[in-house]
C-alpha cells in the first residue's frame, strides 16, 4: 500500500449507536490498526431535522465501551479538523460554488408543491422516481426571475444523461451504475446545510481518507461520490462495503429482533470483548472456523480481503456462548468487580448498599461458571444476600420423605452444625455425609433438605461450599425458619 491508510467512521447522530454502525466502526477501525494507520471519527450532522440530541454522546460511549479509540475527531481533536460536519459548512459551499461555475451543477427552485406533484404522476405512470430536470437549463433571464421571488433554491448536480460509472469495490469487485438511471441529486439544500454526498466527499477528500469502509446500503451512493470526486478533480479513495447484517430470520436487523443498540447489550451484561469479538464475526472471518478471538488476534490478523459478499446473519445464541466463554475466562476478581454495579443494580431494594465487597468475592466464585450475562448475577447469587427467604415448603421435602422426617433431619443437622468447629466446606461434608447415613437417609434427601432451607433453591452451586460462604448464622437460622415452616404444613395422612 503506497499511501498512508486513514479510515473513517462518519455517523449521522440521528439515534443510538446500532450494532449494524458499530460494526463497521468496528471494520475501519481494525483496518487502521492493522495497516499502522489512522483511524478518524467524524460527525455527519448536516440533517438537521434528523438529528437526535444525545446521539454523539451515545455514539462516543458505545465506541470508547469496546474500546475502539480514534486517531481524531471529536474529544480528541487533530489537524484536519473541524471533525463535526454542522462546523464546516464554508466548506461545503466553496465546493457548490466551484461546481456550479464549472457546470456541474445548477440552482434549482422547484418548490416542495412541484416535486410533490411530479412524484405523484411519476407513481402514476409507473416511471422511476426522480427529478425531472426542470430547473437543468434555465436561462440566465429565468433564474433572475426565480431569485427576484425570493426563492432560496437547492443545487442539483448535472448528472450525465448517458454512460455508466464504475468503480472497483475491495469486497465487492468491479461495480457498474447506468447514469441514465440516476436523477439530479441535491448537493445542498435550501437550510444551507449541504446534503450528505456533497459533504462526505469532501470531507474525505479534505480529511486524506484513503478506504471508504462502509455499510452496503451507501453502495449506490457511490457512483454519485466517483461522479463528484471526478467534477471536482478529487483522487477518489478506495471502497469497500461491507455485507449487510440480518436477523435470524434474514430480515434486516432491527428492533423487532431484540436489542441493536450496543448499550442495550453493555446494560445486559454483555463484555466488551465478547461483543468486540462477536461484531467481527458479522461478515468477516478468519479461517471459517475460529470463533474467539481477542482485540489483539483481531488487529493481527483483519483483513478486508476476507469480508463476505454475503449478508451475516446475528445469532444471538452464539452471542450469549460467546458471553459466558469470556466471562468464565474472567478471573474471579476481575469478574466481581464488573459485576458489582449489576448487583447493586438488580439485587432487591432491601438489601443493604453499598453490597460488601469482601462478600460478594466469596459468593461470586460460585457463580461465575454459571453467569452467561453479568445480569444473570443478582438473580443466581440473590439467596446468598436478601436477609428472608420466599419459597414453597414442599420443597424441602425431598423425594421418599415426609414432613416428619424432613423436621428431624433438619432438627439434628441444626445440633449437629452448632458445634462444629469451624464453618468450612471441608468440615461441613465431613459432618454432614455420615449423618444422613446416621439418619437411615440417602444423602441426596438429606443434603436436597439442606438445600432448599438455606438457599430456597433446588438448584444451586454445590451445598457445602455454599454454606460455607453463607456462614454458621445464616444457615443455622434458615434451616430453623424451614422447620418453623414445615410445622405449619397440615400433617398428610
Ligand atoms: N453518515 C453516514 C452514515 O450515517 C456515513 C456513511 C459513510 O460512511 O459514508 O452511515
Amino acid at each position: 500500500m503506497s499511501r498512508i491508510v486513514r479510515t473513517r467512521f462518519a455517523p449521522s447522530p440521528t439515534g443510538y449507536p446500532h450494532v449494524g454502525s458499530i460494526r463497521t466502526a468496528l471494520f475501519a477501525w481494525l483496518f487502521a490498526r492493522r495497516n499502522g494507520g489512522k483511524f478518524i471519527l467524524r460527525i455527519e450532522d448536516t440533517d438537521v431535522a434528523r438529528t437526535v440530541e444525545g446521539a454523539v454522546e451515545s455514539i462516543i460511549a458505545g465506541l470508547k465501551w469496546l474500546g475502539i479509540d480514534w486517531d481524531e475527531g471529536p474529544e480528541v481533536g487533530g489537524s484536519y479538523g473541524p471533525y463535526v460536519q454542522s462546523q464546516r459548512l464554508k466548506l461545503y459551499h466553496e465546493a457548490a460554488v466551484r461546481l456550479i461555475e464549472q457546470d456541474n451543477a445548477y440552482y434549482c427552485y422547484c418548490s416542495l408543491q412541484r416535486l410533490e406533484k411530479m412524484r405523484e404522476e411519476q407513481t402514476q405512470r409507473k416511471v422511476p422516481p426522480g427529478y425531472d430536470r426542470h430547473c437543468r437549463n434555465l436561462s440566465q433571464q429565468e433564474r433572475e426571475l426565480k431569485k427576484a421571488e425570493g426563492i432560496v433554491p437547492v443545487v442539483r448536480f448535472k448528472m450525465p444523461l448517458n454512460g455508466k460509472t464504475r468503480f472497483q469495490d475491495i469486497i465487492r469487485g468491479n461495480v457498474v451504475f447506468e447514469n441514465n438511471l440516476m436523477d439530479d441529486f441535491v448537493l445542498m439544500k435550501s437550510d444551507g446545510y449541504p446534503t450528505y454526498h456533497l459533504a462526505n466527499i469532501v470531507d474525505d477528500h479534505a480529511m486524506d481518507i484513503s478506504h471508504v469502509i462502509r455499510a452496503e446500503e451507501w453502495l449506490s451512493s457511490t457512483p454519485k461520490h466517483v461522479l463528484l470526486y471526478a467534477a471536482m478533480r478529487f483522487e477518489p479513495p478506495q471502497f469497500a462495503h461491507l455485507p449487510l447484517i440480518l436477523g435470524p430470520d434474514r430480515s434486516k436487523l432491527s428492533k423487532r429482533h431484540g436489542a441493536v443498540s450496543v448499550m442495550e447489550y453493555r446494560d445486559q451484561g454483555y463484555l466488551p470483548e465478547t461483543m468486540l469479538n462477536f461484531l467481527a464475526l458479522l461478515g468477516w472471518s478468519l479461517d471459517d472456523k475460529t470463533e474467539l478471538l481477542s482485540r489483539e488476534q483481531l488487529i493481527e490478523d483483519f483483513s478486508l480481503e476476507r469480508v463476505s459478499k454475503t449478508a451475516a446473519v446475528f445469532n444471538i445464541e452464539k452471542l450469549n456462548w460467546m458471553n459466558g466463554v469470556y466471562i468464565r475466562q474472567l478471573s474471579i476478581e476481575e469478574f466481581t468487580r464488573r459485576v458489582t454495579p449489576f448487583l447493586e443494580w438488580d439485587l432487591p431494594a432491601a438489601v443493604k448498599r453499598p453490597l460488601s465487597s469482601e462478600y460478594a468475592a466469596k459468593v461470586m466464585p460460585l457463580i461465575q461458571e454459571r453467569a452467561k450475562l453479568l445480569d444473570d448475577a443478582a438473580q443466581l447469587s440473590r439467596y446468598f444476600f436478601v436477609d428472608s427467604l420466599d419459597y414453597d415448603v414442599n420443597l424441602l421435602i425431598s423425594k421418599g420423605m415426609t414432613k416428619e422426617s424432613t423436621i428431624r433431619a433438619l432438627e439434628v443437622s441444626i445440633e449437629r452444625l452448632e458445634k462444629v468447629e469451624g464453618f468450612e466446606a471441608v468440615s461441613l461434608e465431613a459432618l454432614l455425609r455420615p449423618l444422613a447415613e446416621e439418619l437411615q437417609l440417602k444423602t441426596g434427601q438429606l443434603f436436597g433438605a439442606l438445600r432448599t432451607a438455606v438457599s430456597g433453591e433446588t438448584a444451586t452451586p454445590p451445598l457445602f461450599q455454599m454454606m460455607a460462604v453463607l456462614g454458621k448464622m445464616r444457615c443455622l437460622d434458615r434451616i430453623s425458619k424451614a422447620i418453623d415452616k414445615l410445622q405449619l404444613l397440615p400433617t398428610q395422612p
